[in-house]
């Protein structure tokens, strides 16, 4: 059942031995899951954001990661989807916004100035009542001034509530919160709800970034969506970019800002800290 989810949901899978074996795999990750906030093995990575006129940073995403004390160091992409299953993702997404938050301070309070900080919410995150709630807190108790902050929420999470999101959206941004849509052009937005949601960025899938070599098609997407977001006001930022080919071209196209192993891979706090200053003095 899970490989057929994972495959889009529509289809069929045979049995087979590994399949035990996968599924045996997975429980004892889901195990190992639910020891490993109390154990603290989670961990955040940041990534510069660079606005593409300037190179000036803008801003910071954080990432999360998983010290595994066997497999050693896991990506979200190994966890995610386990933690959302097994309803874990509120606690964890609650420990990822506090400590993004808690670092941002302290960037702040040593006069480093990193722009905003991203922080990614889970979809169940999106659907809880309490994430305005939890977040006025956070902001709070870290002391960390709103517009310090931004949530990215993917394209596909709001699409799915949308009815339920926007509201709570809204709320978000009266706190002075920014709202980025991620992995914008995956997750199929009615145009109508793009005018209605109260957010102040898209951030283009890297799907679109990595074609951008060849065809021509890639291009007229990226191409549309500044126009689109250009005709709302909104913020474009490109993700996944990794070539001087690609800056050219996106800077051609207008976007505003880039993420990508370009410029910069995703690092522990302590190297950013550094790679921060070193920035500043240049
Ligand atoms: P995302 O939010 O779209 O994050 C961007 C992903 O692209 C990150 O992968 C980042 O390491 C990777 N990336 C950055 N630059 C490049 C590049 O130039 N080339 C390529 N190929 N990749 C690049 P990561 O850290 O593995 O995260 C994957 C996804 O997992 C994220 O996608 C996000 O949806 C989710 N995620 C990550 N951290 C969190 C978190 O703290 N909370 C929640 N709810 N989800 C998270
Ligand atoms: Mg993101
Ligand atoms: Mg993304």
């Amino acid at each position: 059942m899970y490989q057929v989810k994972e495959g889009g949901r529509f289809g069929f899978a045979f049995y087979t031995p590994e399949l035990t074996q996968k599924a045996a795999e997975r429980v004892r990750l889901e195990n190992d899951l639910h020891k490993a906030l109390d154990l603290d093995q989670f961990q955040l990575h940041y990534q510069p954001q660079v606005e593409l006129s300037s190179g000036r940073i803008t801003g910071v995403e954080a990432l999360v990661r998983w010290q595994h004390p066997d497999r050693g160091l896991l990506y979200p992409s190994a966890f995610i989807a386990i933690a959302e299953e097994s309803g874990l993702m509120p606690r964890i997404g609650r420990w990822i916004l506090h400590a993004a938050c808690q670092q941002a301070r302290q960037w702040l309070e040593e006069g480093i100035d990193f722009g905003r900080i991203g922080v990614n919410i889970a979809a169940s995150q999106l659907r809880r009542g309490d994430l305005v709630a939890l977040t006025r807190d956070t902001l709070a108790s870290t002391a960390l001034p709103a517009d310090k902050l931004e949530l990215e929420v993917t394209e596909g999470f709001i699409m799915q509530q949308a009815a339920e999101a926007i509201p709570r959206l809204d709320a978000l941004r009266q706190l002075g919160v920014a709202i980025a849509i991620d992995d914008f052009g995956t997750g199929y937005s009615s145009l109508s709800y793009l005018k209605r949601l109260p957010v102040t960025r898209l951030k283009i899938d890297q799907s679109f970034v990595r074609d951008l070599k060849a065809p021509q098609d890639s291009c007229a997407i990226i191409q549309a969506i500044v126009g689109i977001a250009r005709n709302f006001n909104l913020q474009v930022m490109v993700e996944g970019v990794e070539t001087a080919h690609q800056v050219t071209v996106l800077r051609q196209l207008g976007c505003h800002e880039m993420q990508g192993f370009f410029f910069c891979q995703p690092m522990p706090a302590g190297e950013l800290t550094e790679f921060l200053e070193g920035q500043l003095a240049a």
